[in-house]
């Protein structure tokens, strides 16, 4: 089994400011462990060049009046919130990232390899059709699954397992039934949506899962989730394809959230999702980097897991520095699982009605 992993240097080139979270080092750090573990060497990793994605592939996804305002307000920059600003040069930058995520997609479909990770920057799961937020302006997923079904591809299947819920993602899919769209995240926090309750809208209806999870959560209870909810769900909707929002912002050492994943837990659960796809469609699966801002502490190893389990490599290496080990412990919180255990049953009783799986 190959790996695919979409890079290209221009991707350290978008920053708001060297102070903002999301900032180059992010995936600097990252390049750094690879050439220290020697990944780009490895017989099961196939480095994948990025194209930016061609205008009538972001018209698919967002509205006309968006894509000129943000290709305007590229030239001087701009402003959509306060938390995202437009620098110069977005425009490019955007475009390159969401092409990466449709090179990601090509290479699975065209059996160039066996499954691919595209690592871009900035992120897209919080931009919606309309608008950017949440350091996103294009949304790199979403534009990859059009693209997917432009290829002939009909169902899909989105995990967005980011700290933070895939907002502009949901949206975008919330009255379509060729989508499953399914996320864990940190509740209550940041963008403040996607509670249970949210099912989707009329034909999308039961196709939009969201499993709100505590402050606190570890690896247990996103394994709990696996098992009991995406597992089931997936089989039932038989996707042709299975996409991650891989948002590596759940590790314990994360500044801006609160969740305690581990590098271990984050390949455990691609190693879940690439086992899924095996199963279900013929081992078709891409990821796409969302968020995660642990520069140092973080990104490198969740990075490195994910792409361990995606290439099928051996797992027992994968573990953050012993140092960190008290940190862990204090951002685990042990009652977690019992309120993700609830949620759980909670979520079970509402999508029964839409899932034979959960009668
Ligand atoms: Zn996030």
């Amino acid at each position: 089994m190959t790996t695919g992993i979409v890079y290209h240097r221009a991707y350290l080139l978008h920053e708001q400011s060297p102070t903002h979270p999301e900032r180059r080092e992010r995936l600097a750090y990252t390049l750094d462990q690879f050439e220290e573990e020697g990944i780009w060497d490895l017989p099961e990793i196939i480095r994948l060049d990025p194209y930016p994605a061609p205008e009538d592939a972001v018209r698919e996804v967002h509205i006309p009046e968006y894509i000129s305002f943000l290709r305007e307000s590229s030239r001087r920059g701009g402003f959509i919130d306060f938390d995202t600003s437009i620098p110069p040069g977005l425009w490019d930058a955007a475009l390159l990232a969401a092409g990466g995520a449709m090179r990601a997609a090509d290479a699975v479909m065209d059996r160039e390899a066996g499954n691919a990770f595209a690592l871009v920057r900035p992120p897209g799961h919080h931009a919606r059709m309309g608008t950017g937020a949440g350091f996103c302006y294009l949304n790199n997923m979403a534009i990859m699954v059009r693209h997917l079904q432009r290829r002939g591809v009909r169902r899909v299947m989105i995990l967005d397992w980011d700290a933070h819920h895939g907002d502009g993602t949901q949206s975008i899919f919330y009255g379509d039934p060729t989508v499953l769209f399914c996320s864990i995240h940190q509740s209550p926090f940041y963008p403040g949506s996607g509670m249970i309750e949210e099912t989707g809208t009329g034909p999308g209806t039961g196709y939009t899962v969201n499993m709100p999870v505590p402050a606190g959560t570890g690896d247990d209870s996103y394994a709990f989730l696996f098992r009991e909810i995406i597992t089931p769900l997936a089989r039932e909707f038989s996707p042709d394809f299975i996409a991650v929002s891989a948002g590596q912002d759940n590790h314990f050492t994360d500044p801006l959230t609160g969740l305690a994943l581990t590098a271990r837990g984050y390949a455990d659960l691609m190693a879940a999702t690439k086992r899924l796809t095996g199963e279900l469609c013929g081992g078709r699966l891409a990821a796409v980097l969302e968020g995660g801002y642990s520069v140092e502490g973080g990104l490198p190893y969740t990075n490195l897991g994910v792409i361990a389990a995606m290439a099928g490599l051996d797992l027992t290496g994968i573990r953050e520095p012993l140092a960190l080990r008290e940190q862990l412990l204090q951002a685990e919180d042990p009652l977690a699982m019992n309120r993700v255990e609830e949620m759980a049953r909670s979520l079970k009783r509402r999508l029964a009605q839409y899932w034979k799986a959960f009668r």
